[in-house]
């Protein structure tokens, strides 16, 4: 699934490849992942212009001319591309948007989790964001992360990975920050205290490292227009199982940890 920097990268993306443009037209294949529906999205927002791109967790946000509001979220599979009109059309292609300039933007989702949403106005927006924990690399400051893993005794991975406590960071993220700090993922969050400022910073150093390499595109990601990232071929743990440990040169074990496949090596992390 898409994380922090592989949606701060799109966002980036589009800043460049939207902003100011007028949308003409929007289609779509697979009417349920626009809400509410087509014809409200339509009647929203075709004649308006795009002011301008943002994210809030992974939830990417184009603001439109009349005040209403686009919200995206790529779930497992999404993907966002900007592409010229007349271009061949994207593998899983389902909403298309008409924009002036001869260009479009495109909505595609294998697996059609993602979903595209019409919000009138930034109070709506407002209320939906507030559901979420603080930002890393902006509002969640080490205090802050002291105390959300202080208040409960879960897995510290689950912890990372859950957007009411922390924005944005996922299976990835969270399983390459753990071993960087040599953490065993199945620690209890409030149990950890000695290296909590260790976590924070191996935290912020691998989202760093995501937004530098444009995202992992170890499964579907494409940044918006359609290039890989490169952050999988610099992973420490996640995907590595039964591969040596680049630390130690033991072998990396998957676990399942709330659902989720888990990767650590049992030597560097405790
Ligand atoms: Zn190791």
């Amino acid at each position: 699934m898409p994380e922090l920097p592989e949606v701060e990268t799109i966002k980036k993306d589009l800043e460049k490849l939207i902003v100011g443009r007028k949308v003409l037209g929007i289609e779509t294949n697979s009417p349920k992942q626009v809400q509410p529906s087509l014809e409200i999205a339509r009647k929203a927002i075709v004649g308006m212009t795009i002011k301008k791109v943002q994210r809030r967790a992974k939830i990417l946000q184009i603001f439109f001319s009349n005040g209403s509001i686009i919200i995206i979220h790529l779930k497992l599979t999404g993907r966002l591309l900007v592409r010229k009109k007349g271009d061949k059309s994207d593998d899983w292609q389902h909403i298309t948007v008409s924009l002036s300039g001869g260009k479009e933007l495109r909505f595609a989702d294998s697996r059609k989790f993602g979903w595209f949403r019409l919000l009138k106005n930034e109070t709506e927006l407002k209320k939906i964001l507030k559901e979420f924990g603080p930002e890393p690399l902006d509002d969640l400051t080490l205090p802050v992360f002291q105390k959300i893993l202080s208040s409960t005794s879960r897995p510290v991975k689950i912890i990372l990975m859950d957007p009411k406590r922390i924005s944005g960071v996922g299976n990835i993220y969270a399983s390459e920050a753990l071993f960087l700090a040599g953490i065993d993922p199945r620690r209890a969050a409030n149990k950890i205290k000695p290296e909590v400022q260790k976590l924070y910073e191996a935290l912020e150093k691998v989202l760093k490292l995501g937004l530098k390499y444009r995202g992992a595109s170890d499964q579907y990601y494409l940044d918006a227009l359609g290039r890989k990232g490169a952050y999988q071929e610099h992973f420490l743990v996640y995907g590595r199982q039964k591969k040596k440990c680049l630390v130690c040169s033991d072998l990396i074990k998957r676990i399942v940890l709330g659902g989720r496949g888990t990767f650590y090596c049992s030597t560097c992390q405790k």
